[in-house]
């Protein structure tokens, strides 16, 4: 039996069950790592956040083995004295937590400057203080905008992979003017990582940077009047998700010109599972996560979301399911757009052997049953509902 249990690392060496503090915990990413270290590990963990909603079903569900290894602490990381006590309890800190919505980048840079940057300033100071293990979540965004954007539109170098291709110890990154405020996310981001390198190049902080590229699927963001603000602008899959619950056209910025490669949550998760269990190839590395064979243009993403969601739901698609709208009037002024996202697996294969798996078509498949699940029924609730004259 013992033999059965024992977990390994992939150099075969058992992995000692570890406490764990995740701050962010409540959030998208966080809700579904929860779940995978709960069900697959014997770890536990001290789960930080200012809402439990999408783990709520962990802390209070019917299986107590799995509710008695993680504990949630209701706090705000911006002014909490406990956060130093909860890290020293831990093995390892993974933070999470982020102002991390487009809209917010160039209306509210002020809160998103200082989430991304000084907010997570405590929590690496006390990782370091304390000799903790810290896995650090920073963004794709970071590249910026690809060498290959600045070249005429006919250049064949277009064409080759070195100029678009985002490697993490080589690729540039190259963000717009500071009127640009949509940069205000990916600049507080790029510092909080070069301060992570130095404090492990000057002071021997153990540490693993992730650099998500698209992770979708279910729990992500809300939807606008059901279970979040009515006038709330959410990332891409939640905007198109509600359009579609609403038989509204799907909303094209600029022209859904900008490509993305979308990855499903579940194969990222493995990723980080990864990360966690085998630190000896995991520390003092950043790591690009994405699925670089699903790559689409947006107008692609909203034509394909389209055409699943009518299989899924049963109901025909709109005879015009997209409309354009400029960026300005979307999300108002200092918008600007990362043009193309492709990520270099080179060294997380190397490291960790890891590959993605799920295709667009089914991540988009499978997440767009769950909206349907989750939401078609308020969505007809609030739509017969009778407006207050
Ligand atoms: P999310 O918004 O769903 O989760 C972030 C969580 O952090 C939220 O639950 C929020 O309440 C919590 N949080 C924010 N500020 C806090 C504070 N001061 N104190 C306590 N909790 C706080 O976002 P997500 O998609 O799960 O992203 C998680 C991380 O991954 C972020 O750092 C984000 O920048 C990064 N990331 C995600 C993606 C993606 O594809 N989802 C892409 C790039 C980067
Ligand atoms: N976008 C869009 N319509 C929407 C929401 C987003 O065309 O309703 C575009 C957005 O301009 C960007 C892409 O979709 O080019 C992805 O946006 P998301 O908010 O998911 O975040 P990003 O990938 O830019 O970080």
């Amino acid at each position: 039996m013992a033999a059965a249990s024992a977990r390994v690392d992939l150099d075969g060496k058992p992995i000692k069950p570890m406490t764990i503090c995740m701050i962010g915990a409540g959030g998208f990413i966080g809700s579904h790592l929860c779940e995978k270290v709960l069900t697959e590990t014997p770890h536990k963990i001290l789960a930080l956040d200012v809402y439990n909603d999408k783990i709520k079903h962990l802390l209070e569900g019917e299986n107590a083995s799995l509710a008695e290894r993680i504990q949630f602490h209701r706090i705000n990381i911006k002014h909490d004295s406990r956060l130093e006590g909860l890290i020293k309890m831990s093995d390892l800190v993974i933070n999470l937590a982020a102002i991390c919505t487009p809209a917010d980048y160039n209306t509210r840079p002020l809160d998103t400057i200082y989430s991304n940057f000084i907010d997570a300033l405590p929590v690496v100071k006390y990782c370091s203080e304390n000799s903790k293990r810290l896995i650090h979540f920073s963004t794709c965004e970071v590249y910026g905008k690809t060498i290959g954007s600045f070249l005429p539109k006919d250049s064949p170098l277009r064409e080759d992979p070195a100029y678009y291709i985002l490697k993490e110890d080589e690729s540039p990154c190259i963000f717009g003017s500071i009127e640009k405020q949509r940069w205000s996310y990916a600049c507080a981001k790029q510092l909080i990582e070069r301060l992570i390198y130095a404090e492990g190049a000057e002071n021997g902080l153990e540490f693993t940077i992730v650099r998500p590229f698209n992770w979708i699927g279910p729990r992500m963001d809300f939807i606008p009047g059901i279970d979040g603000p009515s006038e709330g602008v959410p990332r891409v899959l939640a905007c198109f998700s509600n359009a579609l619950l609403r038989r509204e056209p799907l909303k094209l910025v600029d022209g859904g010109q900008s490509q993305r490669t979308f990855i499903y949550i579940k194969d990222a998760i493995e990723a980080v599972m990864l990360m966690i269990e085998n630190p000896a190839r995991a520390n003092g590395h950043i790591f690009n996560v994405g699925n670089p064979n699903n790559e689409v243009t947006v107008r692609q993403l909203a034509e394909m979301m389209s055409e699943i969601y009518a299989k899924v739901s049963g109901d025909q698609a709109l005879q015009s399911p997209t409309v354009d709208i400029s960026s300005k009037e979307f999300y108002g002024e200092g918008y600007d757009d990362s043009d193309k996202r492709i990520p270099d697996m080179t060294i997380i294969n190397r490291q960790l052997g890891w590959n993605p798996k799920t295709s667009l078509w089914d991540l988009l498949e499978s997440t767009l049953t769950y909206q349907h699940r989750t939401y078609a029924e308020a969505i007809k609730k609030v739509i017969a509902k009778p407006t207050a004259s």
